[in-house]
């Protein structure tokens, strides 16, 4: 028998998903535009920023900023810096994917 969840890591796991398909897409995109033979080439350069600042960077501040299941602030953000490979939140120090640490007292 399996102990229920303490803290639920969906909205995370599915954030991060959305991240990660981003940056990917990035690559991806940057390859196909021809990015990587000729920076001056219109409009490769043009489409690639627009998707990086339009798609990109509001998937990463939305993953940075997804609350911590145990103290509900930002897990990848703390006063105004980000961090978004951190283990662990950076706030309450809840292990990222963990079930059953201590709550904070
Ligand atoms: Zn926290």
């Amino acid at each position: 028998m399996s102990a229920a969840l303490k803290y639920d890591w969906s909205v995370y796991k599915k954030r991060r998903i959305q991240f990660v398909l981003g940056l990917v897409a990035t690559f991806f995109l940057m390859f196909s535009l021809g990015e990587v033979k000729s920076v001056t080439s219109f409009p490769g350069p043009v489409i690639w920023i627009a998707w990086l600042v339009l798609v990109v960077f509001p998937l990463a501040f939305r993953f940075a900023l997804t609350p911590c299941p145990r103290c509900g602030k930002a897990l990848h953000f703390k006063k105004g810096f980000g961090y978004p490979f951190s283990p662990a939140c950076l706030n309450c120090g809840l292990k990222i994917n963990s079930e059953n640490q201590p709550e904070i007292k």
